[in-house]
């Protein structure tokens, strides 16, 4: 998951290889055009973003602005603003896909199955009824057929509307 972010990142920020200690996680929030880069919502300390290698179709991840590698570094407001985000996330997802479940959590470190172990990201992974067998959310990365534009398409109003509604 590390190369394909890495490499789909560098494509969409039009470099050929993405830096040497790039974070992508760092640099698409830096991008003017949300679309361009897959994100939702922008809060205030995180921000929300599709995973464009997903482990289902609406698969996406809060990440803080802030380049930390672990829950434990973040501060009470980041804390709540993930949380509050995950509560978007998931109301945004149920308008638009009414999932059966979710999946939700954090890999720590490699060996974990981190693929982005320096900067801390938060899954949320819509599941259906018999879309696979379990499958925790460190399993292997899946790429699925559906376009990432038109999901972004689907989803970006619902977030534009339960945001509102939150007063997010
Ligand atoms: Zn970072």
């Amino acid at each position: 998951m590390d190369h394909l972010w890495r490499d789909r990142m560098a494509y969409i920020l039009g470099a050929a290889k993405p830096p040497e200690g790039m974070c992508v996680f760092c640099e698409a929030p830096r991008q003017a055009d949300d679309a361009a880069v897959y994100i939702l919502h922008r809060g205030r300390l995180a921000y929300v973003i599709l995973n464009i290698f997903p482990y289902n179709t609406g698969h996406v991840m809060i990440n803080p602005y802030a380049h930390i590698d672990s829950i434990e570094k973040l501060d009470d407001d980041a804390l709540l603003e993930i949380m509050q985000l995950t509560q978007l996330s998931l109301a945004a997802i149920r308008r638009v896909s009414q999932p059966h479940g979710f999946n939700l959590g954090a890999n720590l470190g490699k060996a974990a199955g981190g693929g982005i172990d320096q900067h801390f990201h938060f899954h949320i992974v819509p599941r259906w009824q018999g879309d696979t067998n379990f499958m925790p959310i460190v399993a292997h990365t899946r790429v699925l057929p559906e376009n990432l534009d038109d999901l972004y398409r689907r989803l970006r109003p619902a977030f534009d509307e339960v945001a509102y509604e939150m007063k997010l």
